[in-house]
């Protein structure tokens, strides 16, 4: 179902007397199942379009519209596709009790793979979906593949009836649609001999594979369906190894890496991250693939917009894995501003001890971090820990837990879109949502 949550003013959907609430049936005969017909099927510019009202009232409206002026509705989110699988390493496995109802929703969507790049296993795609990404070219998609060789997929996401990716990825590329994949490696399940069939089949695809992350498994105190080894160094190197073996071949006979590991990995196995020209496009960044990088990036191109805020205490929050990185990133910052900076390293309180990223750190862990520091003049929290309402992942809002704390507190990105701005008047929330301060 196809339902306007929202009309524009001025728009062509106001100008009909379209409200909210009011039901897309169809355009030009073709009935709309979800936000993609509405997207392909309503960008002609004559469009027969049928709809329901909200009195029940069915209208035909014909619209002829100048080229290139949006219809001017929003849609109400659609029903995410459930996953069909059952891995062992599922982060919402790992999730403790109690967190608000949609953070333990399992999406698995080839819509939301395509319009947002939110990872998908195919497994749930039938043949009318197939047929869909073909006809409207939804490309590129984000493809979890973890393994190629079918039996060990099918051990991985836990479904016996898990199709055969490598059939079903032939047959999307054949029709023109490119993938950016990701391999979760569970030690003893998909590093190996799999690893090394998995980057061959995807390599064999040619340029439909654009990119392949090699990402290390990730859990939490509360993934209590994981029975296997965890990720060490020893095993993080070695992924590295294979990564850069492969990119070094891609490099040479293609011009570009296309298989990377995450930074996490590289953490993980106390290597040196890459140089940015390693990443490309840095088509994989959302995935923790070169966001350690990029942000060395625009700390360097943004120390000179920073103002001198010489004695300033700062404090900045992170997570355990990114804490070894921070030092050489503050001192840039205080040769530039002549602050003083101090590293605050916290530990998860919600996830355990395992989860070290800072994007997972709760309002519990800053008010512990901070509560008593009243010694600091200002403190840098990591962005990627509050959601787009402003709430932790502990269900503390950002505000409550700002005006508890003995400080000015700001969610940074970069530093620079916070500390930019110390200088004189705050203009705006602190920096654009890119990137991984403190991942
Ligand atoms: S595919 Fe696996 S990891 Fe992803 S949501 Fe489903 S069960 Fe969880």
């Amino acid at each position: 179902m196809v339902r306007v949550s929202k009309v524009r003013a001025g728009s062509i959907a106001e100008e009909l007397d379209i409200v909210p609430g009011t039901e897309l049936l169809s355009v030009n005969g073709r009935e709309l199942r979800d936000f993609l017909d509405w997207e392909f099927l309503a960008a002609d510019d004559d469009l027969v379009l049928e709809a329901r009202l909200p009195s029940g009232e069915e209208v035909v409206y014909e619209i002829e519209r100048p080229e290139g002026e949006a219809i001017g509705v929003e849609l109400v989110p659609p029903t995410v596709r459930r996953c069909a699988n059952r891995c062992e390493f599922c982060f919402i496995e790992g999730l403790p009790p109690g967190l608000r109802k949609n953070l333990y929703v399992r999406d698995d969507d080839y819509r939301l793979s395509f319009a947002y790049g939110n990872f998908a296993t195919l497994s749930n795609v039938k043949e009318r979906d197939v047929e869909r990404i073909l006809e409207y070219r939804l490309s590129p998609l984000y493809v979890s593949v973890h393994a190629t060789p079918w039996e060990a997929r099918k051990v991985l996401l836990n479904n016996p009836r898990v199709p055969d990716i490598v059939s079903q990825l032939t047959r999307l590329a054949a029709g023109g649609i490119q993938f950016h994949c990701q391999m979760v490696i569970v030690p003893g399940l998909n590093d190996g001999d799999v690893l090394e069939q998995s980057l061959t089949d995807l390599w064999a695809l040619g340029d439909a594979v654009m990119s392949v992350a090699v990402v290390p498994v990730g859990l939490t105190q509360f993934s209590h369906l994981y029975t296997g080894t965890p990720m060490d160094a020893t095993r993080a190197s070695g992924l590295l190894e294979v990564t850069a073996r492969w990119s070094e071949r891609a490099q040479r006979e293609r011009g570009e890496t296309w298989v990377f590991g995450s930074d996490e990995l590289y953490l993980l196995a106390g290597q040196s991250l890459p140089v940015p020209s390693h990443y490309g496009d840095f088509a994989q960044i959302e995935n923790g693939v070169g966001a350690v990088t990029a942000l060395r990036d625009r700390v360097r191109a943004g120390l000179t917009s920073l103002p001198r805020l010489p004695g300033r205490r700062i404090g900045v929050v992170t997570g355990v894995s990114m804490a070894p990185l921070m030092p050489e990133l503050l001192d840039q910052l205080t040769v530039q501003t002549g602050a003083l900076f101090e590293l605050i390293r916290v530990e998860n309180s919600l996830f355990g001890p395992t989860t070290t990223t800072a994007g997972l750190l709760v309002g519990a862990d800053m008010r512990r971090a901070l509560g008593d520091r009243y010694d600091l003049d200002l403190a840098l929290i990591p962005a990627e820990s509050i959601n787009d309402n402003g709430i932790f992942l502990d269900e503390q809002s950002f505000i409550e837990v700002r005006e508890a704390l003995p400080m000015p507190v700001y969610p940074s990105y970069d530093f620079i879109d916070v500390l930019a701005a110390e200088g004189g008047e705050r203009t705006g929330p602190a920096g654009a949502r890119n990137g991984d301060a403190a991942a």
